[in-house]
């Protein structure tokens, strides 16, 4: 369907015209489309670039004009593959890019959107000013008039309903400096009201992974594939979200002939490539992976001996397996047992292998469940731990990881403390304020301590009653930092709260779809923020690595940085110096390298605390002397070093720790990298051991399970006399009366981190990984039928959960909308994904002219069965309706790529509202080039029940001729 793209011509006169307008030293439009890995029609892969098509940095053509032109490293802004770009810069002007062939991660290699983000910083849509909107008009102002405007109103709002009736929502498109710098922010503001897009995207897997095994991030990294036996793939489209990956992934399948396996309710660009396709019904997860593990049980196919030394409650799985008879699986899920036997079998026969999942799995009311059910199978397997297996959880944006590290989360501060008042009182050392002053800024203790609505319900928030919202007042003023709305269900429910609101900030180096989808006529603001290549700063890619980027050129237009931004609010809410207590401001900018060391001063739960900027930059420069599987440099500045340190990198710089590439490896030691599954979840359970039997990371002293390492700890073991003068003094200055409940997570000196290291103990202790999760609504994790199913014979035996109160501060319907049957008015399953060209809401990429060009219209897939039944044709418009009364105007596509009953949406299109067209409504030039319906306008209800992930992956709909 989509107009066919030819090499040559632009598709239409829209088009054509903006292409033409590019001109310049830049990449010509033929090589962009090769050096992406894009034939026309846009295939996904730039792993099938031949190695000629791609020329290295040094042997660019040199741009007319005259001055030396620069090579400066950065990194890709459009995921978490984290691919390494190389600008050239000519008198302070980006001219041209290259893939950086040096990059352990890129290898010389970029999908579309990498190759072409000079024109995403360069482009002529982002917003150039601040502006307001005066009687429904857009109109420009100065950055002053704008902070003191807003500033005031926001003191005023303040003064009249409580610090946490505005709403910071914070972005995975920040720096690690920039979001931890906003998660300060809100603290001295006086709220919890903060989050980012981590919520609606890993969420569930943070929270479903951390209370496993210990922390919630992706155990080893694109890298370690190359050394997997087998590939298991569950709600992951790699080869559309994360392009370059697919390097890694094909190269483990050639080179290992390791069997690639993908499970998904639709035939994606990775399954093109998969040894064995899995389609199976959207939002039954849990019991396509019980059916595996059924399989693996009967045959005794599990690793009993690593199953014994390190899992807790794999018996009460067993229990819940023993229902999912093949039978039984495919009543629910679609699959035939035969298929899944052989699954099972490939993957007992095929170890280590790694099992990779994104929002597919994620994006679900029972999500957390899922990505429970993903790592059981793992543990059953014996895969976690080891290269070549683990958990590869591939995050999206590119700071999504740095983001949530540093707390930009309703739930904790950074580096996952929680908000208890431990955790208070911690970040207060390290910031060098008084605990007490940073009580004065909340409405209460309670306050203080309470998590904030998360961002998938904070129009929740604007909208509900005062009396239903655990908060003294709702939500009344809102600022969009770096997020795009389209990216949320329930669009029409965010309409009505953006319209309620006494005030709406959008700061993003482009409009937004936030500028365009509300009917507001004043109290709203834009305000152009610059991009990572108009500052530098540190980024966390998926696997943990962290890399430093160095500024491109100086911020476009007048835009400003978001430290800058942050700053300047700052000033005017009077905490600026307070805040900034340790950093050093030149100009309005607070210093980048201050403010990572500053989190290096506080981040040791999970070993941020080692990687110091010089560190970082010598990564960075030195990227060529790291081995490209291991990820440990051989030789060099850095030699033994993980590129990018990658968390934990415990103790402080100086300890030079190498960070560890695999999380809970025990085949090394501590100090070169290796560990066992933290110990956070007690001692024993019901009589049994907790703690990790006969197994240890090499080099161990204790030869055996261990408790996280305290100061009494080291003092029992006769090792406290191992620390320095300093590190006591410190210690004693933090545990006053009580020195021995300091802790190798509350100890600023790391003194406690770096006596473990020595005699070869891990910081968190040594447990073993948890099956069960008795903290959690379903302990042992269970199918429920999405909140809108098709399949009403199934509610009575998985039913969803029942209705809750306040839960994340909002009421949260489950059974309530799950009783409405209305799968006779909307008998279609709606689901939704990612392409290869856009990003997120899409913003960016949509007004980037070479992206636009390969994706121009907003469409779903329909089943030619479904569509031949309601008489649709292919590229035809249809209306999506959605079953709590919204629906959208899209092209048809009819593709077997869905199964019979099933339909799918991307979820990057925007500036399109049920069939209304509204570019009219953008500032004068920023629309962006592509608009087209977002997905999420008839997108549902729907959330975790840990969690609060919105549900995306499986509603209902019926599609009619437009
Ligand atoms: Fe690499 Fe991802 Fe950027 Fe593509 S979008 S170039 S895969 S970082």
């Amino acid at each position: 369907m989509l107009t066919k793209k030819k090499a040559a011509t632009a598709a239409g006169p829209r088009l054509a015209k903006v292409v033409s307008g590019i001109t310049g030293n830049t990449v010509d439009r033929r090589t962009f489309l090769r050096t992406s890995g894009i034939a026309a029609g846009g295939a996904a892969l730039a792993a099938a670039l031949p190695p000629g098509m791609v020329k290295k940095a040094e042997a660019a053509t040199p741009a007319a004009g005259t001055g030396t032109i620069k090579h400066v490293k950065s990194v890709c802004t459009h995921c978490s593959v984290g691919c390494t770009v190389v600008a050239e810069v000519q008198n302070g002007v980006w001219i041209g890019q290259e893939p950086g062939f040096d990059s352990p991660f890129n290898l010389g290699a970029h999908c579309a959107k990498g190759a072409s983000v000079r024109e995403h910083a360069h482009g002529d849509r982002r917003l150039r000013y601040p502006v307001k909107l005066v009687d429904g008009k857009w109109q420009r102002m100065s950055w002053d008039q704008a902070i003191e405007e807003i500033g005031s109103k926001l003191l005023e709002i303040r003064e009249k309903s409580g610090p946490d009736s505005v709403y910071w929502l914070g972005s995975a498109k920040h720096s690690n400096e920039q979001a931890y710098l906003i998660r300060k922010f809100a603290a001295f503001w006086g709220t919890n009201n903060i989050d980012h897009q981590a919520r609606i995207c890993h969420s569930t897997t943070v929270a479903g992974v951390a209370n496993t095994w210990g922390y919630g991030a992706m155990t080893n990294s694109y890298n370690d594939i190359h050394k997997s036996r087998s590939m298991f793939f569950i709600g992951s489209n790699a080869a559309e979200a994360h392009p370059v990956s697919m390097l890694h992934i094909l190269k483990a399948k050639e080179q290992n002939n390791a069997p690639l396996i993908v499970a998904d309710p639709r035939f994606s660009r990775t399954a093109a490539k998969a040894d064995e396709f899995i389609r199976f019904r959207p939002g039954t997860d849990v019991g396509l992976i019980w059916g595996i593990l059924w399989h693996v049980f009967e045959n005794g196919w599990e690793d009993k001996d690593y199953i014994a030394q390190r899992v807790y409650g794999m018996d009460e799985i067993r229990a819940e397996v023993a229902k999912w008879t093949p039978e039984e699986v495919e009543r629910v899920t679609g699959v035939p047992g035969s298929q899944l036997k052989r699954v099972a079998r490939t993957l007992a026969s095929n170890r280590p292998g790694t099992l990779v999942w994104c929002m597919g799995g994620t994006q679900h009311h029972n999500g957390n469940n899922n990505t429970r059910a993903y790592c059981v199978l793992q543990l059953a397997l014996g895969n976690v731990g080891m290269a070549g297996g683990g958990t590869n959880i591939f995050r999206g944006h590119d700071n999504v990881q740095g983001a949530t590290d540093l707390g930009v989360l309703s739930d904790t501060l950074p580096g996952y403390y929680g908000l208890d008042e431990g955790a208070w009182r911690h970040w207060a050392r390290v910031w060098g304020v008084s605990y007490d002053d940073l009580l004065a800024r909340f409405a209460s203790k309670e306050m203080m301590e309470k998590v904030g609505i998360p961002v998938s319900r904070w129009f929740d928030g604007v909208l509900e009653p005062k009396d239903n919202l655990d908060q003294p007042e709702s939500i009344k003023g809102m600022v969009f930092w770096g997020h795009a709305p389209n990216s949320q269900t329930r669009l029409p429910d965010m309409k009505k709260a953006m319209e309620k609101l006494e005030l709406l900030v959008v700061i993003d180096p482009y409009p937004t779809m936030t500028a365009v989808m509300q009917d507001r006529r004043d109290g709203m603001y834009l305000l152009p923020a610059a991009t990572q290549y108009e500052t530098y700063g540190s980024v966390t890619a998926s696997n943990r690595s962290i890399q430093w980027r160095e500024k491109i050129f100086e911020p476009l237009f007048e835009s400003k940085t978001d430290h800058e931004i942050m700053y300047l609010f700052a000033k005017k809410f009077g905490f600026a110096e307070a805040m900034l207590k340790n950093v050093a401001v030149q100009g309005n900018e607070p210093s980048i390298e201050d403010l990572v060391r500053e989190w290096n001063r506080g981040m040791w739960a999970i070993g941020m605390s080692g990687q110091s900027p010089e560190r970082l930059r010598a990564h960075m420069e030195n990227q060529h002397t790291f081995d490209r599987t291991t990820l440990r440099a051989n030789g060099g500045p850095c030699d033994g070093d993980f590129y990018g340190l990658p968390w934990p990198c415990w103790g402080t710089p100086e300890l030079k720790h190498p960070g560890s590439a695999n999380l809970y490896d025990t085949s090394l030691p501590v100090a070169e990298g290796g560990m066992g599954f933290r110990a956070r979840f007690g001692l024993e359970r019901n009589g049994v051991n907790l703690l990790a039997e006969n197994s240890f990371p090499v080099g161990s002293e204790i030869r055996d399970g261990y408790p996280e390492v305290t100061m009494a700890m080291l003092q029992k073991l006769g090792w406290d006399g191992d620390l320095t003068e300093a590190e006591m003094a410190v210690i004693k200055e933090i545990g006053g009366a009580k020195i021995e409940a300091v802790n190798w997570k509350t100890d600023l000196s790391g003194g406690i981190q770096r006596v473990a290291i020595k005699h070869g103990l891990c910081p968190h202790g040594n447990a073993k990984a948890r099956t069960i999760v008795w903290t959690f609504p379903d302990p042992v994790p269970l199918h429920r039928e999405p909140l809108y199913t098709s399949r009403r014979d199934l509610v009575a035996a998985y039913p969803t959960y029942t209705d809750r109160q306040k839960f994340w501060r909002v009421p949260t319907l489950y059974k309530s909308i799950q009783d409405k049957d209305v799968s006779k008015e909307f008998p279609l399953i709606l689901t939704s994904g990612r392409l290869v060209e856009y990003e997120g809401g899409g913003d960016e990429t949509r007004s980037n002219p070479w992206l636009a060009e390969l994706q121009q219209d907003m469409f779903v897939e329909i089943n030619p069965f479904d569509a031949n039944g309601l008489g649709i044709k292919d590229g035809q418009m249809v209306w999506v309706h959605g079953p709590e009364g919204a629906k959208v105007k899209v092209k048809a596509m009819l593709t077997e790529r869905v199964g019979k009953g099933v339909t799918f949406m991307p979820f990057h299109f925007g500036g399109w509202f049920q069939g209304e067209d509204r570019r009219g409504k953008y500032p004068s030039g920023a629309d962006p080039i592509v608009l087209g319906e977002a997905t999420n306008t008839a997108q549902t209800y729907g959330y975790d029940s840990v969690t609060q992930m919105q549900e995306t992956k499986a509603t209902l709909c019926r599609v009619s001729a437009a």
